[in-house]
C-alpha cells in the first residue's frame, strides 16, 4: 500500500494496534462475566465502524451498538453473524428490515413491540429486542410507573419476540443524580422480578460510568469513547492510546509582505513580511470552522498558528517561525498530544465542545488509513 493510493494530501489515520489495545484494557477492566457493548455510532466516532468492528469482535466486545437502522444494515451487510443493537427508535414501517438484517431492536412503547412481533410473525421470525427505560434522561425510554411494567410484561407475552436486555441512560450531573437513576433503574429490576418476568442483560453505563462507577457495569457496559482513546472518566483507572490522527501537507507557499491580510474578510493581517503556507483541509473534512483565531497545526515539531478565517477546504497557516517549510512537507492536524501534536481533548477545548463531536465530525471526505505495527494495512475512500 502506498501513500498515492490515497489520491489526496489530507487523511485520517487510525492505530488498529491502539484500538486492540484499548478494548483488550476495557476487558480485563470489567472481568470476563460483564457484557461489552461497543458503541460503533457515527462510523466509529469517525474512525470507521466496517474497519474497526472485527478488531473490537476479536478483542474482547460482545455486542455492536449503533443509533440508526442504517449503520446498523451498514454493519451486518459486512458481518452478519456480529450482533448489532440499534440504540435509537426505528419507525415501524422498517421493521421487514430490522428483521432481514437480524438487528436488535431497541423499544419504549408496547405498540412498536406489538407491530415488531406482528412482522415477526409474519416472516416467522424471532425478533430481539431491548426495552430503554428513561429514568430522568427524558430522552428514550419507558418513565417508571405502574402502566410501564404492565407492557413491559405484555410485551413478554409478546408471539416471536424475545427480550435480550433492558437499559437506561444516565445524565453523569453529579453522584446524587446518578445513584437516583440506579435506584429507580433497580426498582424496575425487583418489580419485574416480583412479577417473574427475568430479563437476562441489565445496563445502564455508557463509558465514563463505565469505568468511574464499577457497581453500574451491572450486566453490561455500552462503551464508546473509551475504545478509541478518549477519556472522560475521572476516577477510575484504565490506561488508554488515543487511535486516531488527522494529517495533511503543504500544497502551496507564498510570500506576503507587512500589512498584507490573508482569507475572507482580511481578520488577519502580517505584521512582519512573511510565508503563508496553504494546507488542503477544511471544515468540510470536519475541522472547526470556530478555529478561526485558535487553530494551530504542527510542522516540523514546531507548532504553527492557523491565520485568517478557515475556508471549505483549505487554510493557511504562517511559516514565520519555520521559514524553511516547502511544499509537500506534513502537518499534523490532531494528534496524540505528544511531540507538539493537538491531541482532540485540546481541539475539543478550543473549538469549545467535546471530544466526541470532534472526532464524529469527522467527514467521509478524507481517506481513513489504517496502520498495524507502523504499517499501513488498509485505506478506506468513500467516493470511490
Ligand atoms: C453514544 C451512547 C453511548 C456511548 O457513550 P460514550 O460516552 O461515548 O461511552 C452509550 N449509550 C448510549 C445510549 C449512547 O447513545
Amino acid at each position: 500500500m502506498k501513500h498515492q493510493d490515497l489520491l489526496r494530501e489530507t487523511y485520517i489515520e487510525i492505530n488498529l494496534d491502539r484500538i486492540e489495545h484499548n478494548i483488550r484494557a476495557i476487558r480485563e477492566m470489567c472481568g470476563p462475566s460483564t457484557n461489552i457493548g461497543a458503541v460503533v455510532k457515527a462510523d466509529a466516532y469517525g474512525h470507521g465502524a466496517v474497519a474497526l468492528a472485527p478488531v473490537l469482535m476479536e478483542n474482547g466486545a460482545d455486542l455492536l451498538c449503533v443509533a440508526t437502522l442504517s449503520e446498523g444494515i451498514e454493519l451486518k451487510q459486512h458481518f452478519p453473524n456480529y450482533p448489532v443493537l440499534l440504540m435509537g427508535l426505528t419507525r415501524n414501517e422498517y421493521f421487514d428490515d430490522v428483521l432481514h438484517y437480524h438487528l436488535i431492536q431497541t423499544i419504549d412503547t408496547f405498540e412498536q413491540a406489538a407491530a415488531l412481533s406482528q412482522s415477526a410473525v409474519k416472516h416467522k421470525q424471532t425478533a430481539h429486542i431491548h426495552i430503554k427505560i428513561d429514568t430522568g434522561f427524558h430522552r428514550l425510554g419507558f418513565l417508571v410507573n405502574e402502566e410501564s411494567i404492565d407492557q413491559i410484561e405484555a410485551i413478554s407475552h409478546l408471539p416471536n419476540i424475545v427480550i435480550d436486555g433492558i437499559f437506561t441512560h444516565l445524565v453523569l450531573l453529579d453522584n446524587k443524580t446518578n445513584e437516583e437513576q440506579f435506584q429507580l433503574f433497580l426498582s424496575v429490576k425487583e418489580t419485574l422480578d416480583n412479577r417473574n418476568i427475568h430479563i437476562p442483560c441489565w445496563h445502564i453505563a455508557d463509558s465514563i460510568a463505565g469505568v468511574d462507577y464499577p457497581q453500574y457495569r451491572m450486566d453490561g457496559i455500552r462503551a464508546g469513547a473509551i475504545l478509541y482513546g478518549l477519556k472522560g472518566f475521572h476516577k477510575g483507572e484504565l490506561e488508554l492510546r488515543q487511535a486516531i490522527s488527522f494529517k495533511s501537507r503543504i500544497n502551496h507557499i507564498t510570500h506576503i509582505r507587512a500589512g498584507e491580510g490573508v482569507s475572507y474578510d482580511f481578520t488577519w493581517r502580517a505584521e512582519k513580511d512573511t510565508q503563508i503556507a496553504t494546507l488542503p483541509f477544511g471544515y468540510a473534512d470536519g475541522y472547526p470552522r470556530n478555529m478561526h483565531g485558535k487553530g494551530w497545526v504542527t510542522l516540523h515539531g514546531k507548532r504553527v498558528p492557523i491565520v485568517g478565517v478557515i475556508c471549505m477546504d483549505q487554510c493557511m497557516v504562517d511559516l514565520y517561525e519555520v521559514p524553511e517549510a516547502c511544499v509537500g512537507d506534513e502537518v499534523i492536524i490532531y494528534g496524540d498530544g505528544s511531540a507538539n501534536t493537538m491531541s482532540i481533548q485540546e481541539a475539543a477545548l478550543l473549538a469549545e465542545t467535546n471530544k466526541n463531536d470532534i472526532v464524529s465530525r469527522l467527514t467521509r471526505r478524507p481517506p481513513r488509513v489504517y496502520t498495524r505495527k507502523g504499517e499501513m494495512v488498509k485505506v478506506s475512500h468513500f467516493f470511490l
